[in-house]
């Protein structure tokens, strides 16, 4: 168990700080990011002191960085965010704290977060700021992921601002509107909001038209939407 661990390797030459460092990313089946340090056996400060840093250290070590930070664009930074936003508040419904980085499998630490807008908080306020502005804009293009077409036609959730979102949720408490479950009480139960009248049908992304649905009842309404009649 990681709690029984100790908290310091028995030495601290390079070969057995590389095999933390291997031993972790392995553990975690992808690269390390300064996050995950916080269970390691090594500190940042002494990566930073004896090779410059976690990405000059993992490089040392023979294991792959996490994207180059500093060439990360803003853009890129607050979509990671919204996703690993909406992921916590679809699970635990509330907004996401620092450490939902790496539990949700961010592909960025918290570092180029705070370079770029100084805390946690105004990365958070950047964001819904940035979903305010991309749904306003009825951006859904750019959210595409290389390589998979998306139809234009086809509007996505995504059209819905992670602000109002979460509003809907928050005055549904966290609770499907249908089956009244909750993750609090169904762990493995994923929160939608969802428009009562589908946006193929016209119906607008306001309050009065929007409510939250899990995963099964979201889907089998998804069966209705597709029927030929639907008061
Ligand atoms: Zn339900």
């Amino acid at each position: 168990m990681r709690t029984k661990w100790i908290d310091r390797l028995p030495d601290y030459l390079d070969e057995s700080i590389f095999a933390e460092l291997c031993r972790i990313a392995k553990s975690l089946g992808r690269p390390l990011t300064m996050d995950d340090l916080k269970s390691a056996r090594v500190s940042y400060g002494l990566l930073k002191k004896r090779y410059g840093g976690l990405r000059q250290a993992l490089k040392l070590a023979g294991q792959d960085a996490p994207e180059f930070h500093r060439s990360v664009r803003d853009e890129d930074l607050l979509r990671e965010l919204e996703r690993v936003w909406d992921s916590v508040l679809a699970k635990e419904g509330r907004r996401p704290f620092k450490d939902d980085l790496s539990r949700y499998g961010a592909k960025y630490s918290y570092g180029p977060y705070y370079r770029r807008w100084g805390s946690w908080i105004r990365a958070c306020e950047a964001v819904l700021e940035w979903s305010d502005k991309k749904a306003i804009l009825g951006e859904q293009l750019t959210s595409a992921e290389p390589g998979i077409p998306r139809s234009p036609r086809k509007k996505t959730k995504r059209a819905i601002p992670l602000r109002l979102r979460y509003e809907i949720l928050k005055r549904d408490n966290f609770r499907c509107t249908n089956c009244g479950r909750s993750p609090s009480n169904t762990p493995s139960l994923i929160l939608h909001v969802d428009h009562f009248t589908a946006e193929s049908r016209d119906g607008p992304t306001t309050k009065e038209n929007l409510r939250t649905l899990c995963d099964d009842c979201n889907l089998g309404k998804g069966d209705l939407d597709e029927g030929p009649t639907r008061a």
